[in-house]
Formats: structure tokens, sequence, C-alpha cells
């Protein structure tokens, strides 16, 4: 069975990359979502092992120790990892497999698997994102000011992602990524068997 490809999606807050992911998924069952560890307190309706495995401070630290991780970085103060074991699994049994993760373990990812496909998704303007984090309602002036200050720095990293898909229209930005995975698969490393024949 062909085995799937890895795909790392990063963005700044707000950007709507989960929106993004999703709505890939829906339209592309070959799609999976990793699901990764965290120490982050536990938001009201997210599930343990659905959204994230909520793991202790320790408990993080001895899966660093095991080497369980394919990357982990730290974000505003919580820890987050992509345990490897799954990825792997769902690799091999086809799936193409997303990591939507901050832009630190983006970077680990690319050295460790020169393969995966990297993606950063942009708002249209700094002040199109300023908007749609105030228009989240939850967050006052000042949290918004310093993840724009988080963004600027997310964006410094931008350029060692090989894609940059813009969010403006949500159905523009999923058929842009879609449009990725599907050149991807055309790429002549991937097509070597349609030219056997002449061989
Ligand atoms: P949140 O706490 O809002 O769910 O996520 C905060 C940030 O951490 C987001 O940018 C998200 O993409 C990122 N993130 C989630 N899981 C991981 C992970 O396993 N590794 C890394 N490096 N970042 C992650």
């Amino acid at each position: 069975m062909k085995k799937g490809r890895l795909i790392v999606i990063s963005g700044p807050s707000g950007v709507g990359k989960g929106t993004v992911v999703k709505s890939l998924m829906e339209r592309d069952p070959q799609v999976r979502l990793s699901v990764s560890a965290t120490t982050r307190p536990m938001r009201p309706n997210e599930i343990d092992g659905v959204h994230y495995f909520f793991i202790s401070h320790e408990k993080f630290e001895e899966m660093i120790a095991q080497d369980l991780f394919l990357e982990h970085a730290q974000y505003v103060g919580n820890r987050y990892g992509t345990p490897e074991d799954a990825v792997n699994r769902m690799l091999e049994e086809g799936y193409d497999v997303i990591l939507e993760i901050e832009v630190q373990g983006g970077l680990q990812v690319m050295k460790r698997r020169p393969d995966a496909i990297s993606i950063f998704i942009v708002a249209p303007s700094f002040e199109i994102l300023g908007g749609r984090l105030r228009g989240r309602g939850d967050t006052d002036e000042e949290k918004v000011l310093m993840r724009l200050q988080q963004a600027r720095m997310e964006y410094l990293v931008a350029p060692q992602y090989q894609y940059i898909v813009v969010n403006d229209r949500l159905e523009d930005a999923v058929s842009d990524v879609q449009s990725i995975l599907r050149a991807e698969s055309l790429r002549t490393k991937h097509q070597q068997h349609l030219l056997k024949e002449a061989l």
C-alpha cells in the first residue's frame, strides 16, 4: 500500500487554520489529523484524546525522555508535542497526516522529515488578522496585541515553509491546500512507474 504524506500546517492565532483543516478533512477522507499532547488546561467543550491528550508536565518530560515525540515546543507558557508512533501508524495505513502545529515544531519536523509538505497559512493582512482576533469577543485588547506580536514572530519563520496559503475565503484556502497536495502527488519522483515501460 502507498504510504501517506506528512503535512505541516502552521499559521498565527486567529488565521483560521483549524477551520481550514476541518474543512479539508470533510472533503478528503484520506486526510487525518494528528492529536497532540499538551500541558495546557482543557478548555470547555474540548475532549481529552480528541482535541489533545491533556497531560501533566511530569508526563510530558517523561515522553521527551523516552523520545516519543516527533517534535515538541513551548507556546505561551504551555508545552505541545506530536506523538510519533500514532503519526507513523497512520502514514503506514496510507493516510495523509496533518500536523497543525506552531512554527518551532514545524521547523523540527522539516528537519527530521525532509519529505514533509509544509504550508503556512496567513490572513490577507495584519489589519484583518487583528479584526478576526477582536471579533472572537473573548479577548481583551492587550491579549489581541500580544497575539499580533506573536504572529509577527511567526511570519519571520514563514519563508522556511514550502507554501503560503491566504485564508481570505475559506473555500478558496481549502482548494489551495488541495491543489498543493495534488501537485505534490504529480511530482516526477512519485510518477516513476509511468516511465518504466520505456526503459
Ligand atoms: P492552542 O492552545 O490554542 O490549542 O494551540 C496553541 C498553538 O499550539 C497553536 O499554534 C497550535 O497549532 C500549536 N500546537 C498544537 N499542537 C502542537 C504540537 O503538537 N506541537 C507544536 N509544536 N505546536 C502545537
